[in-house]
């Protein structure tokens, strides 16, 4: 890389980096893991939820995510899965931004610090 381009891309990493943080500001609610509406059949055998597909209980708010390395379920209300659902959104976006931050910190160090060859 010429002495140019260098500066360039470091320019480029330090813009990166500076974007990332006001990015993180933004954030409010974070949780892992993910969100999954289910539908059952009960133990009546004579329950409309055993006679079509589309009768069946619910709609039920499973939330699951790895906590100390097991994945771990819970029930949550309608009203808890209204602001769960952001909140994983918001984590997933995070997770992106400290990926992109890592890579852009890795062009820096190239940049500012190349190897002698
Ligand atoms: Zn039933």
């Amino acid at each position: 890389m010429t002495k140019r381009t260098t500066q360039d891309a470091a320019k480029r990493a330090r813009q990166r980096i500076a974007a990332i943080r006001r990015a993180l500001a933004d954030f409010e609610f974070l949780c892992s893991g993910t969100l999954l509406t289910r539908y059952t059949t009960c133990g009546k055998p004579n329950c409309r939820c055993h006679q079509d597909p589309a009768d069946r209980h619910g709609p039920y708010y499973d939330w699951g995510r790895m906590r100390s390395g097991k994945l771990s379920h819970r029930w949550v209300t309608a009203e808890q899965a209204e602001q769960l659902r952001p909140a994983i959104a918001n984590y997933r976006r995070l997770k992106k931004l400290l990926r992109d931050w890592e890579i852009q910190t890795e062009r820096l160090i190239d940049a500012e610090h190349p190897r002698q060859p």
